[in-house]
Protein backbone atom coordinates (compact mmCIF):
# COMPACT_ATOMS: atom_id res chain seq x y z
CA UNK A 1 0.00 0.00 0.00
CA UNK A 2 1.33 3.17 -0.56
CA UNK A 3 2.24 5.74 2.30
CA UNK A 4 0.27 8.97 3.00
CA UNK A 5 -0.18 11.36 5.20
CA UNK A 6 -3.04 13.62 4.76
CA UNK A 7 -4.68 16.00 7.04
CA UNK A 8 -7.76 18.12 6.45
CA UNK A 9 -9.02 21.06 9.50
CA UNK A 10 -12.18 20.48 10.02
CA UNK A 11 -12.78 23.43 12.13
CA UNK A 12 -10.51 25.54 14.22
CA UNK A 13 -10.43 29.42 15.16
CA UNK A 14 -10.63 31.26 11.49
CA UNK A 15 -11.91 30.26 8.56
CA UNK A 16 -10.68 32.02 4.89
CA UNK A 17 -12.47 29.58 2.67
CA UNK A 18 -16.29 29.61 1.23
CA UNK A 19 -19.23 28.21 2.89
CA UNK A 20 -17.10 26.56 6.00
CA UNK A 21 -17.80 27.58 9.51
CA UNK A 22 -14.66 28.81 11.96
CA UNK A 23 -15.25 28.05 16.16
CA UNK A 24 -13.12 28.33 19.07
CA UNK A 25 -11.41 24.59 18.86
CA UNK A 26 -10.09 22.31 17.64
CA UNK A 27 -10.98 19.25 14.87
CA UNK A 28 -8.46 17.91 12.39
CA UNK A 29 -9.41 14.81 10.15
CA UNK A 30 -6.21 12.87 9.00
CA UNK A 31 -5.77 10.13 6.59
CA UNK A 32 -2.79 7.73 7.05
CA UNK A 33 -1.89 4.65 4.80
CA UNK A 34 -5.54 3.65 4.27
CA UNK A 35 -6.46 4.33 7.88
CA UNK A 36 -9.36 7.53 8.69
CA UNK A 37 -8.93 8.76 11.91
CA UNK A 38 -10.70 12.45 13.75
CA UNK A 39 -8.65 14.22 15.97
CA UNK A 40 -10.78 16.23 18.17
CA UNK A 41 -14.24 17.26 17.40
CA UNK A 42 -14.62 21.39 18.42
CA UNK A 43 -17.09 22.29 20.57
CA UNK A 44 -19.82 21.56 18.42
CA UNK A 45 -21.17 24.43 15.82
CA UNK A 46 -18.82 22.87 13.23
CA UNK A 47 -18.61 19.40 12.52
CA UNK A 48 -21.72 18.28 11.11
CA UNK A 49 -21.32 21.47 8.80
CA UNK A 50 -18.19 21.11 7.26
CA UNK A 51 -18.02 17.48 7.36
CA UNK A 52 -20.87 17.63 5.08
CA UNK A 53 -19.21 20.46 2.73
CA UNK A 54 -16.14 18.92 2.91
CA UNK A 55 -16.97 15.51 1.94
CA UNK A 56 -15.55 13.89 5.07
CA UNK A 57 -17.88 10.75 6.06
CA UNK A 58 -17.70 10.39 9.40
CA UNK A 59 -19.02 7.02 9.63
CA UNK A 60 -16.18 5.58 8.06
CA UNK A 61 -13.68 6.41 10.61
CA UNK A 62 -11.19 3.70 12.19
CA UNK A 63 -10.92 5.62 15.34
CA UNK A 64 -11.31 9.35 16.95
CA UNK A 65 -8.62 10.47 19.24
CA UNK A 66 -9.08 13.06 21.91
CA UNK A 67 -6.15 15.83 23.06
CA UNK A 68 -7.73 16.78 26.30
CA UNK A 69 -10.99 17.45 28.32
CA UNK A 70 -12.04 20.83 27.12
CA UNK A 71 -15.29 21.32 25.58
CA UNK A 72 -13.72 23.35 22.65
CA UNK A 73 -11.97 19.69 21.47
CA UNK A 74 -14.84 17.71 22.79
CA UNK A 75 -18.21 18.62 22.78
CA UNK A 76 -18.39 18.44 18.99
CA UNK A 77 -19.08 14.74 19.38
CA UNK A 78 -22.11 15.19 20.56
CA UNK A 79 -23.21 16.69 17.33
CA UNK A 80 -22.32 13.32 15.72
CA UNK A 81 -23.32 10.67 18.05
CA UNK A 82 -25.11 8.76 15.11
CA UNK A 83 -22.43 9.04 12.78
CA UNK A 84 -20.00 7.85 15.77
CA UNK A 85 -21.78 5.69 17.59
CA UNK A 86 -19.83 1.79 17.37
CA UNK A 87 -16.49 3.99 16.14
CA UNK A 88 -13.50 3.66 19.47
CA UNK A 89 -12.78 6.65 20.89
CA UNK A 90 -9.79 6.72 22.29
CA UNK A 91 -9.08 8.88 25.52
CA UNK A 92 -7.33 9.67 28.73
CA UNK A 93 -10.26 8.64 31.63
CA UNK A 94 -9.84 12.27 32.82
CA UNK A 95 -11.55 13.63 30.54
CA UNK A 96 -14.55 13.93 32.14
CA UNK A 97 -12.98 15.67 35.08
CA UNK A 98 -15.01 18.92 36.32
CA UNK A 99 -13.05 21.98 35.09
CA UNK A 100 -12.89 25.33 35.29
CA UNK A 101 -11.12 28.76 34.06
CA UNK A 102 -11.00 31.87 36.24
CA UNK A 103 -10.58 34.97 34.31
CA UNK A 104 -8.58 38.34 35.69
CA UNK A 105 -11.83 39.94 35.94
CA UNK A 106 -12.99 36.99 38.50
CA UNK A 107 -15.33 36.05 36.54
CA UNK A 108 -15.47 31.46 36.76
CA UNK A 109 -16.28 29.95 33.63
CA UNK A 110 -16.97 25.95 33.13
CA UNK A 111 -14.64 24.59 30.93
CA UNK A 112 -15.32 20.99 31.22
CA UNK A 113 -17.04 18.81 28.54
CA UNK A 114 -20.62 17.68 28.44
CA UNK A 115 -20.57 14.65 31.09
CA UNK A 116 -23.92 12.85 29.24
CA UNK A 117 -20.80 12.15 26.55
CA UNK A 118 -20.09 9.24 28.76
CA UNK A 119 -22.49 7.05 28.04
CA UNK A 120 -22.56 7.28 24.47
CA UNK A 121 -19.45 6.24 22.91
CA UNK A 122 -17.59 3.64 23.30
CA UNK A 123 -14.54 5.30 25.19
CA UNK A 124 -10.84 3.31 25.12
CA UNK A 125 -9.41 5.03 27.99
CA UNK A 126 -5.14 5.04 27.66
CA UNK A 127 -2.72 6.68 30.37
CA UNK A 128 0.24 5.62 28.96
CA UNK A 129 1.59 5.64 25.06
CA UNK A 130 -0.97 3.57 22.90
CA UNK A 131 -0.85 2.43 19.14
CA UNK A 132 -4.37 3.28 18.43
CA UNK A 133 -3.83 2.56 14.48
CA UNK A 134 -1.13 1.22 13.02
CA UNK A 135 1.94 3.05 13.11
CA UNK A 136 -0.30 6.20 15.07
CA UNK A 137 0.13 6.90 18.93
CA UNK A 138 -1.39 8.68 21.30
CA UNK A 139 1.24 9.90 24.15
CA UNK A 140 -0.57 9.66 27.16
CA UNK A 141 0.39 12.08 29.69
CA UNK A 142 3.14 14.41 28.59
CA UNK A 143 5.32 14.84 31.78
CA UNK A 144 6.45 18.77 32.41
CA UNK A 145 9.86 18.45 32.68
CA UNK A 146 11.83 21.65 30.98
CA UNK A 147 12.13 24.86 33.06
CA UNK A 148 9.79 27.40 31.47
CA UNK A 149 7.05 25.22 30.12
CA UNK A 150 5.08 25.13 33.53
CA UNK A 151 1.39 24.86 34.79
CA UNK A 152 0.64 28.36 35.19
CA UNK A 153 -3.06 28.91 34.09
CA UNK A 154 -5.93 30.25 36.12
CA UNK A 155 -7.37 26.46 35.96
CA UNK A 156 -8.92 24.29 38.56
CA UNK A 157 -11.08 21.07 39.12
CA UNK A 158 -13.20 23.09 41.95
CA UNK A 159 -15.44 25.84 41.86
CA UNK A 160 -13.60 27.03 44.83
CA UNK A 161 -10.28 27.65 42.68
CA UNK A 162 -8.19 25.72 45.24
CA UNK A 163 -7.40 22.74 43.37
CA UNK A 164 -5.25 23.32 39.88
CA UNK A 165 -5.97 22.02 37.21
CA UNK A 166 -2.22 20.31 36.56
CA UNK A 167 -4.09 18.86 32.73
CA UNK A 168 -2.97 14.99 33.64
CA UNK A 169 -5.44 14.29 29.79
CA UNK A 170 -3.22 16.10 27.95
CA UNK A 171 -1.81 13.66 24.88
CA UNK A 172 -0.52 14.48 21.50
CA UNK A 173 -1.01 12.21 18.46
CA UNK A 174 2.18 11.18 16.81
CA UNK A 175 3.11 9.41 13.34
CA UNK A 176 6.21 7.13 12.91
CA UNK A 177 7.00 7.34 8.96
CA UNK A 178 9.87 6.47 7.32
CA UNK A 179 10.39 10.72 6.70
CA UNK A 180 10.66 11.07 10.63
CA UNK A 181 7.69 11.80 13.37
CA UNK A 182 4.64 13.78 12.68
CA UNK A 183 3.23 15.55 15.83
CA UNK A 184 -0.09 16.57 15.94
CA UNK A 185 -0.99 18.90 19.10
CA UNK A 186 -4.42 19.44 20.47
CA UNK A 187 -3.73 22.64 22.71
CA UNK A 188 -0.54 21.78 24.21
CA UNK A 189 -1.48 22.74 27.78
CA UNK A 190 1.60 20.47 29.04
CA UNK A 191 3.81 22.40 26.55
CA UNK A 192 4.88 22.15 22.82
CA UNK A 193 8.37 21.54 23.49
CA UNK A 194 7.31 18.91 26.75
CA UNK A 195 5.53 17.34 24.20
CA UNK A 196 7.97 17.05 21.38
CA UNK A 197 10.27 15.65 23.17
CA UNK A 198 8.38 13.20 25.19
CA UNK A 199 7.12 11.95 21.60
CA UNK A 200 10.93 11.80 20.49
CA UNK A 201 11.36 9.80 23.60
CA UNK A 202 8.72 7.14 23.53
CA UNK A 203 9.72 7.05 19.89
CA UNK A 204 12.85 6.36 19.79
CA UNK A 205 13.17 8.54 16.87
CA UNK A 206 15.22 12.04 16.60
CA UNK A 207 14.25 13.17 13.17
CA UNK A 208 10.64 15.04 13.21
CA UNK A 209 9.41 15.69 9.73
CA UNK A 210 5.82 18.17 11.01
CA UNK A 211 4.27 19.55 14.12
CA UNK A 212 0.61 20.31 13.86
CA UNK A 213 -1.89 22.15 15.47
CA UNK A 214 -2.23 24.77 18.80
CA UNK A 215 0.84 25.35 21.33
CA UNK A 216 -0.82 27.57 23.72
CA UNK A 217 1.46 30.63 23.52
CA UNK A 218 -1.53 33.01 22.92
CA UNK A 219 -1.37 34.40 26.65
CA UNK A 220 2.50 33.14 27.60
CA UNK A 221 4.82 35.05 28.84
CA UNK A 222 7.67 36.80 27.16
CA UNK A 223 10.22 34.52 28.78
CA UNK A 224 8.16 31.58 27.73
CA UNK A 225 7.88 32.41 24.13
CA UNK A 226 11.43 33.28 24.24
CA UNK A 227 12.30 29.74 25.39
CA UNK A 228 10.15 27.94 23.12
CA UNK A 229 10.99 29.44 19.76
CA UNK A 230 14.72 29.14 20.88
CA UNK A 231 13.65 25.39 21.53
CA UNK A 232 11.75 24.78 18.19
CA UNK A 233 14.80 26.05 16.49
CA UNK A 234 17.09 23.50 17.77
CA UNK A 235 14.66 21.07 17.52
CA UNK A 236 15.18 21.17 13.29
CA UNK A 237 11.78 20.66 12.77
CA UNK A 238 11.04 20.50 8.72
CA UNK A 239 7.65 21.90 8.84
CA UNK A 240 5.41 23.98 11.36
CA UNK A 241 1.99 24.40 11.24
CA UNK A 242 0.29 26.51 13.86
CA UNK A 243 -3.53 27.00 14.51
CA UNK A 244 -5.95 27.68 17.16
CA UNK A 245 -4.25 28.98 20.59
CA UNK A 246 -0.95 29.10 19.40
CA UNK A 247 -1.76 33.22 19.03
CA UNK A 248 -1.46 34.87 15.71
CA UNK A 249 1.50 37.23 16.88
CA UNK A 250 3.42 33.82 17.60
CA UNK A 251 2.40 32.40 14.48
CA UNK A 252 3.67 35.33 12.91
CA UNK A 253 6.51 34.86 14.80
CA UNK A 254 7.35 31.78 13.57
CA UNK A 255 6.71 32.29 10.28
CA UNK A 256 9.42 35.35 10.10
CA UNK A 257 11.71 33.00 11.83
CA UNK A 258 10.97 29.22 9.75
CA UNK A 259 10.19 31.23 6.28
CA UNK A 260 6.64 30.55 4.81
CA UNK A 261 8.35 27.50 2.62
CA UNK A 262 8.63 25.55 6.45
CA UNK A 263 5.84 27.37 8.59
CA UNK A 264 2.42 27.75 7.59
CA UNK A 265 -1.01 29.32 9.95
CA UNK A 266 -3.69 26.42 9.35
CA UNK A 267 -7.55 27.29 8.91
CA UNK A 268 -10.21 25.77 8.59
CA UNK A 269 -10.10 23.73 5.40
CA UNK A 270 -7.05 23.93 4.74
CA UNK A 271 -5.62 20.49 4.17
CA UNK A 272 -1.51 19.35 4.23
CA UNK A 273 0.01 15.84 2.54
CA UNK A 274 3.04 14.89 3.77
CA UNK A 275 5.03 11.50 3.16
ZN1 LIG B 1 -7.69 23.24 26.22
ZN1 LIG C 1 -8.30 24.48 22.89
Amino acid sequence: MKKHFRLTVISENSVFKKGLMAEHGVSFFIEYNGKKILFDAGQGFAIAHNTEKLGINLKKLDAVAISHGHYDHVNGLGEVSDLLASTPIHAHPKIFQKRYSLHTDGTLHNIGIDPNLKNKFNFKYNESATEIVPGCFLTGNIPFQNHFEICNENFYIDKQCKQQDLMPDDQALYFKTAKGLIIVLGCSHTGVINAINYVKKLSNCTKVLAVIGGMHLKKASEFQQKNTLESLKELNIKYLYANHCTGENFINLLIDTFSSARCQRLSTGDQISLI
